[in-house]
């Protein structure tokens, strides 16, 4: 084989030296009195802790009879040399024999030479064993290899330069030995992890800094100690033997693979190591770029080789000690993607952002900038606000690494920073931006595959960036056709932040700083069958909310006028998560025709899947709209927004005056628009909504059943609410808990929010890759929460 493993005899050539002999040797060679000794575990040398009759306790080394004598060597003065460069730290010094040298050649019983030396014993506790792994542990951590490190820049040995498999830029050897991983997922996600290595960090090398390096920090190597009064720290590593001349990143890259090793948020681990590293020896750009794909590697190459000793030595427990703990960090790693995990290792490290020159602010200095700067009611969530930096498929990450799960975010449909819409945006953008003034084919694609989703007639497109220039585009459509001004819209509705939308926004004219309605807009009593005037459960209640419709209607008629349009979401969020009692819409729809009012459908929330059970939120209702509109997930979070409508409106809409949107519906935008729709239906999202909604809305139910608090819960697909209340009889609403739960979760790690008019329905709306496994994590956190003082209905 090409490889250049195995360096070592890969099994022990001598019967292993009893304690007895160690003892001897360590009296005639090193002058101990009285000494005993009791052996350390070790992959390859006899290691033993003595004790002499001064109770001063070291190590005595017996090295495997094929080391070679510049393998000790290095190591004896390597030691030598940090314990002059760093006398301060409590790294293992090298107890030279009585004749002075350091190591030497002997023969024990079994006459095989072998080296022997010893080094004076380190006290401290195993890292591995020293939980929990506080932020400030595992900086300290990074801090001590960071300036080992440093301090070996000008140590130099011509053994350091020698082939070791854990030099973590030759990890590709693993690959011939993947094969003796029995498990097939287990190998497929470790010949995986080693495919992103070569593609994401080998054509890096070239560009990174090589150094002497300690090279071994896993979590067995590393010491914790505690002085009374002070958190406990890292204070020194042992065993050197895998000292090399490689890739200087690599050592914080192999610390940070073990560290998080255990841990519910990895990635925040592995950047207090990181962030720990670079505070004594700053790390580069290029080397916090191939961080992450490094570290996979290293848990990838640990793993393999565990599979491969294994198959050597069944029986050997030290061969496998971190191959459990390895394995799931590895299955945890691999659902983080490398540029998230970077932007996180540069916020650790206090740099800003991959490609970007924002300097890097505190979270203090940004929530102090943010005052400064943006204006006041730009609100932010949650008592403690969040400082997100990244954020991958169903999880945001703040500036230390900790995972959100989302439960809240709609936008990102598919998933944040979804490949492949990114792959769709970048490439559009080499190419081309520009305006809808020329042809271009992506507008026509675009167009073409949403009316193809859409039924007869909406086939007419219009498209801008946001939710709200929808709306109002749609406004303008419909009053250009009905050649009247007045709005019909529902109670409690959001339609957007322009004057216009603020006007016909009930939730804002009636909400705090509104100005009130206007005469020209109407408002009809919002069809909710659980706080409104019909409840779940009478007769026709979808026809009788429709009938009040009717009448509002009819009375305008009275007084000579009638609507332009009605407006309505298909499924009223801020309303507070309605569900509408089955083909309400249809009728109220009827009812607007009847008067020569336009339909207007605001599928902004709903839209493009996530119900489950339909595409469109109107589809639910048996009804079509004149006017559909789409924002928000459209893009996946990318500005678009669109409007569409039947040939008669448009033509009416047509009178002469330009519409320009300068940039609506320009290419990128709308590559970003096919790509979604092509996720959408690569990866059955919408299938994956109505599987994991129906489930998750189910294990709600069942937990109301045992909380109170939980009046109603209802939704379809992964657009769910949980109404919370003080009373299930009045229904009187929990606003004051459902606040408490919403900040607890997120201190527990989700986000979710509230909504409604009194601010008491929990908003479940995550993107819709959302898992059965995600809808657990949440229902186990969520009812841990229900059982706390605060969350209680009479709290
Ligand atoms: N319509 C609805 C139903 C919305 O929820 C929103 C935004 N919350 C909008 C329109 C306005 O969209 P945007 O914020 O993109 O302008």
């Amino acid at each position: 084989a090409a490889t250049i493993l195995p360096m070592m005899p890969e099994a022990r050539v001598a019967a292993p030296i009893t304690p007895k002999e160690a003892v001897l040797i360590a009296e005639a060679n090193f002058g101990l009195l009285k000494a005993s000794a009791h052996p350390l575990p070790g992959e390859y040398d006899d290691n033993f802790q003595l004790s002499d009759a001064g109770g001063n306790s070291y190590v005595l080394k017996i090295m495997h009879p094929a080391r070679e004598e510049s393998f000790v060597d290095m190591q004896c003065r390597a030691l030598t040399h940090l314990a002059e460069k760093l006398p301060s730290l409590q790294l293992p010094r090298v107890r030279p024999m009585k004749d002075g040298r350091l190591f030497a050649r002997l023969e024990p019983g079994d006459g095989i030479p072998r080296f022997v030396w010893m080094l004076g014993f380190v006290e401290g506790m195993v890292f591995a064993k020293a939980t929990p792994h506080t932020t400030d542990l595992l900086a300290s951590f990074g801090k001590l290899l960071g300036e080992i490190d440093s301090a070996l820049l000008d140590f130099s040995h011509p053994a350091t330069d020698r082939p070791l498999k854990w030099d973590l830029s030759k990890s590709l050897w693993a690959r011939e030995f993947l094969p003796y991983i029995k498990d097939k997922s287990r190998r497929e996600l470790a010949a995986s992890v080693l495919d992103v290595f070569e593609r994401q960090a080998l054509p890096r090398f070239p560009y990174l800094r090589r150094s002497v390096i300690y090279g071994d920090a896993n979590d067995y190597n590393a010491l914790v100690t505690q002085v009374t009064g002070q958190a406990p720290r890292v204070s020194s590593v042992i065993d050197f033997g895998d000292m090399h001349f490689g890739l200087t990143v690599a050592e914080p890259a192999v610390a940070a693979a073990y560290a998080t090793l255990g841990q519910d948020n990895p990635l925040a681990a592995a950047a207090a190591i990181v962030g720990g590293y670079h505070r004594a020896f700053p790390l580069t750009d290029d080397e916090l770029s191939v961080l992450f794909p490094l570290m996979a590697a290293r848990l990838a190459v640990s793993v393999t080789n565990s599979a491969h000793r294994q198959s050597l030595l069944p029986d050997d427990p030290y061969v496998t000690v971190t191959e459990a703990g390895a394995w799931s960090a590895l299955e945890r790693l691999a659902k983080l993607d490398s540029p998230q995990a970077e932007a996180v290792f540069r916020a650790a490290c206090a740099l800003p952002e991959p490609f970007s020159s924002v300097p890097r602010q505190s979270y203090k200095e940004s929530l102090a900038a943010r005052r400064n700067l943006l204006g006041a009611n730009l609100s932010l969530s949650y008592d403690e606000p969040l400082k997100i930096v990244a954020g991958s498929r169903q999880f945001l990450y703040d500036e230390t690494g900790r995972a959100f799960l989302d439960v809240y975010n709609n936008v990102p449909l598919v998933g944040h920073s979804h490949p492949r819409v990114i792959r769709a945006i970048e490439n559009q953008l080499l190419l081309l931006n520009t305006n809808t003034r020329y042809l271009h084919d992506n507008i026509l694609a675009y167009a073409e595959r949403l009316t193809e989703l859409l039924p007869a007639p909406l086939r007419i497109c219009y498209f801008v960036n946001s939710g709200s220039e929808a709306n109002e585009l749609a406004l303008r459509l419909a009053r250009a056709h009905s050649k009247r001004e007045d709005v019909l819209v529902l109670q409690q509705a959001y339609h957007g932040h322009t004057s216009t939308l603020i006007d016909i926004s009930p939730y804002k004219f009636n909400g705090p700083g509104g100005r009130g309605k206007k005469s020209w807009v109407h408002v009809a009593p919002l069809a909710d069958d659980y706080r409104g005037e019909f409840r779940r459960g009478a007769p026709d209640i979808a026809t009788k909310y429709a009938a009040q419709i009717a009448e509002i209607l009819a009375g305008l008629k009275r007084e000579g006028r009638g609507i332009a349009a009605f407006i309505a979401e298909t499924f009223p969020s801020v309303g507070g998560q309605i569900v509408f009692p089955e083909n309400y819409l249809k009728e109220a729809y009827r009812h607007v025709r009847a008067a020569g009012g336009v339909c207007v459908a605001d599928e902004v929330q709903v839209g493009f899947g996530r119900l489950g059970t339909h595409l469109w939120g109107f589809e639910t209702q048996g009804a079509v709209p004149d006017i559909a509109v789409f924002g928000k997930p459209i893009g996946n979070a990318f500005p678009l927004a669109a409007v569409v409508t039947t040939p008669e409106i448009a033509a009416s809409f047509a009178n002469g005056m330009e519409f320009f949107s300068t940039f609506g519906g320009n290419p990128v935008a709308c590559a970003a628009g096919l790509a979604v729709l092509d996720v959408l239906r690569d990866e059955q999202l919408q299938k994956n909504a109505l599987e994991v909604g129906s489930a998750w809305m189910e294990d709600l139910r069942a937990l109301q059943t045992k909380f109170p608090l939980i009046g109603d819960v209802r939704g379809s697909g992964l657009f769910l609410g949980i109404d919370l209340v003080t009373d299930r009889d009045s229904r009187a609403p929990a606003s004051t808990q459902a606040s408490y739960v919403v900040n607890r979760l997120r201190d527990l790690g989700i986000l979710a929010g509230t909504d409604g008019p009194h601010h008491n329905v929990l908003k479940l709306r995550p993107p819709l890759i959302f898992s059965k496994a995600d809808a657990q994590v949440f229902n186990a956190v969520f009812s841990t929460i229900l059982q706390e003082p605060a969350a209680q209905p009479n709290s």
